[in-house]
């Protein structure tokens, strides 16, 4: 088994949600006492996210390119982040590496494909829907077209997402709006939707909408294990 590196908190409760993930699915893979070979480098979110405010992304890369630097010293095989905003950072932390960088929205875009979906909505935070790093990645790789929501929805969208979740506050009323979102977009065209950051599936799942989810957290620790055990 190769060593997997994670990049994580951001938050820290998605980032325990990727570490449970990747050693179940090892040992479902491999049995017995089999458990994930792993490294985590774990930030302060409040230096970020005051970082992603300031759109200081110059600083960001830096950071995540080092943090990257230090797994890959450390003994990992291939580096993973564990949040999909932070994939804004993903050419510096290639720039850094020499081991792979398995980047979020590429495992996404292979689901997407596999499901044979043309048209997908995203939800994510506001860097995530309104920049066009990972809208762009998935519709020139993958030929997928990406819808986001209206402005307000965007709004409601990233509010819970840093007030609630990444404090890993679920309340059912947020649940509602994401639904009502949700089947907004679906009347839009959209086939299915990727829950382009990693809370939100603690809040999402698939029974919550009659769409297929795409749970960013899940498909991106199943790859990492696919190419740990590969
Ligand atoms: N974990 C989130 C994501 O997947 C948001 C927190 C962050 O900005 O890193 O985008």
């Amino acid at each position: 088994m190769k060593t997997i590196g994670l990049i994580g908190g951001m938050s820290w409760g998605s980032s325990a949600v990727y570490y449970n993930l990747i050693n179940r699915l090892v040992n479902k893979r491999l049995g017995g006492f089999h458990s994930c070979s792993c490294i985590m480098i774990s930030v302060d979110f409040a230096e970020i996210e005051l970082l992603m405010q300031k759109n200081d992304w110059k600083k960001l890369d830096h950071m995540m390119a080092e943090s990257a630097l230090k797994l890959e010293e450390a003994g990992a095989d291939v580096v993973i982040l564990c949040t999909n905003t932070m994939h804004l950072c993903a050419s510096a932390i290639e720039k850094q590496l020499s081991v792979p960088f398995l980047h979020i929205a590429e495992a996404t875009g292979y689901e997407l494909v596999k499901k044979g979906l043309k048209k997908v909505a995203l939800l994510g935070t506001k860097f995530t829907m309104e920049k066009d790093f990972y809208r762009r990645y998935i519709n020139e790789k993958f030929g997928i077209e990406i819808i986001i929501p209206d402005a307000n929805d965007r709004e409601t969208i990233h509010n819970i997402i840093f007030n609630e979740l990444v404090k890993g506050e679920v309340l059912e009323i947020s649940k509602s709006k994401y639904v009502e979102i949700i089947n907004k977009l679906q009347l839009q065209g959209a086939e299915g939707v990727v829950l382009g950051c990693t809370e939100i599936p603690l809040l999402i799942s698939r029974d919550d909408v009659d769409i297929p989810i795409f749970d960013t957290t899940k498909i991106h620790a199943e790859c990492s294990v696919d190419w740990a055990l590969r």
